[in-house]
């Protein structure tokens, strides 16, 4: 019996082994005759290449014939989060319904001046696409329009036995006025989709004078940030962190500071954020931590025995970044630290979105022997029974929960409660930051919170102000 079972079940996994090598030929196939076609495999619609190709002559034509060509930016709001909880079946199927509901909407238009030639759809990446009307009489039948796409998109999506709902945001461009070449278009549509994306879901956001002066802003502080990098004009403060019961030291959080003049009166809160979007976010935190792990070095150096944890903020981008785990291995040995000396905060919301990947980098950090916590927690989405998935050490209540202690209000005030109940369940270190007077500390302690940062207690202090600190205990 066993024999005929041990065939049988070898018969079956051939079988499932050549229908699924079968079906990845197939699917292989079908995506690179798409692609010769100009076509997005998935969706029929077109791709990028061949959508940027037909606008490259698109755009100059409708400028001479002094015609509206608007190009919309559309982006799917949270589809990350459908992909991780059904699966990547489920988010093609509502991808393809997606684009159907867009085709739809642009065709059975009644605003359009002329139909056949006036519009064409694309998938530009993931969950991005991308409609372009040409031939429009006024702005307003832009609208008109994006207002139908916005409703129609937004309607519950019936896929399996499932009903899911999507939002989508919109970012609108308009050829001669915002760009005139592709590049810029899209590039413009694109900010204004952001921007409409920041203020909350399912709008829209035609680009203008507002949005182009932060882009340049931006483009400003990017500039900068390369600058501080080839100049080595970044630094470290070092905020104490203290056991809430004795006020002892226990450990830092360090934070990096620029010196350089292209970032004056720019902080960390601003340029944060645009260094995660231009890719220099990688360069950056690999920089803090050599910064940290060589003050650790030195402190042993100077036989400070106290042991302090040091924290180390890192960007969520490191958790899909495939090469993290090597470099910080590289350097722990290279300055000869004892890898429990370090705590890396990750923001709470980066594991929302990239799931396992970000599940698995965090297990390859922890096998280094670092410890980890979760930032700003309270703020994401996590469902807190996957608390027991992430191997992380310490929950850090966002300031803004600590904040509100002693203020009357109440759901915000029990949020810190609900935190550091949650943390005891899940059996995880907590830290309260943000605490600025003796009655959030009181608050703290009686709720056994273990560590609290803090105006309070101190602030962001230079180096040496930390080292005489820190020998003075
Ligand atoms: P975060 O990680 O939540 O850092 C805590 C921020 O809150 C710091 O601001 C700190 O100065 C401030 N803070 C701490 N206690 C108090 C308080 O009692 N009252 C008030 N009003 N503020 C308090 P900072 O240094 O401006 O950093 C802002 C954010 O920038 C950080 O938030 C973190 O997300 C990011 N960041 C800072 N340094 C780094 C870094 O080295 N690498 C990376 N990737 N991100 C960093
Ligand atoms: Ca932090
Ligand atoms: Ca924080």
């Amino acid at each position: 019996d066993v024999v005929i079972v041990a065939r049988l079940s070898l018969g079956l996994l051939l079988t499932i082994i050549f229908h699924t090598s079968f079906a990845s030929l197939l699917n292989k196939q079908k995506a690179a005759l798409a692609k010769e076609a100009g076509e997005d495999y998935l969706t029929g619609i077109l791709n990028r290449r061949s959508f940027t190709k037909w606008l490259d002559k698109e755009i100059p034509e409708a400028i001479q014939r002094k015609t509206n060509l608007a190009l919309l930016y559309i982006d799917l709001d949270d589809f990350k989060r459908i992909n991780d909880s059904y699966g990547h079946d489920i988010g093609d199927e509502i991808l393809k319904k997606t684009s159907e509901r867009m085709m739809q909407v642009v065709r059975t238009n009644d605003v359009l001046a002329c139909l056949d030639e006036s519009f064409n759809v694309a998938r530009i990446a993931g969950d991005e696409f991308s409609l372009v009307l040409t031939n429009v009489n006024q702005v307003k039948n832009v609208e008109t329009i994006v207002e139908r796409l916005l409703n129609s998109l937004s309607e519950s999506y019936k896929v399996d036995n499932l009903i899911l709902n999507i939002n989508a945001s919109i970012g609108i461009a308009m050829a001669g006025t915002d760009g005139d070449t592709t590049e810029m278009l899209m590039k413009n549509a694109d900010a204004a989709m952001y921007k409409a994306k920041k203020e909350g879901k399912k709008r829209y956001q035609f680009f203008n004078a507002e949005i182009a002066l932060e882009l340049s802003s931006d483009k400003n502080i990017e500039r900068g940030l390369q600058q501080a990098l080839a100049n080595d004009q970044f630094y470290l403060v070092f905020m104490p962190i203290y056991c809430t019961d004795t006020l002892k030291m226990t450990g830092v959080e360090v934070l990096i500071r620029s010196a350089s003049p292209d970032l004056e009166g720019v902080g960390p809160d601003k340029y944060i954020p645009i260094a995660e979007r231009c890719g220099l976010i990688y360069d950056i935190d690999l920089l803090v931590i050599e910064k940290a792990l060589q003050k650790i070095l030195y402190m042993a150096q100077i036989n400070i025995v106290q042991p302090l944890l040091f924290c180390i903020n890192i960007s969520a981008k490191e958790l899909i970044n495939p090469s993290i785990v090597d470099k910080l291995s590289f350097l722990l040995k290279k300055y000869n630290v004892d890898s429990s000396l370090i705590e890396l905060e990750i923001t709470e919301t980066s594991l929302v979105g990239h799931g396992s990947k970000s599940i698995t980098t965090l297990k390859k950090l922890k096998e280094l022997g670092v410890r980890l916590s979760l930032d700003d927690f309270g703020t994401g989405y996590t469902a807190f029974n996957q608390l027991s998935n992430y191997p992380v050490d310490t929950l850090k209540i966002d300031r803004s929960f600590v904040n509100n202690i002693g203020r009357h209000d109440n759901v915000k005030r029990s949020m810190v409660d609900v935190i550091s109940s949650l943390a005891k369940l899940y059996e995880l270190n907590i830290v309260a930051e943000g605490v600025e007077t003796e009655a959030q500390l009181n608050y703290l302690r009686n709720l056994h919170c273990q560590q609290v940062q803090g105006y309070y207690l101190s602030k962001p202090l230079q180096w040496e102000d930390f080292l005489k600190l820190v020998k003075s205990k």
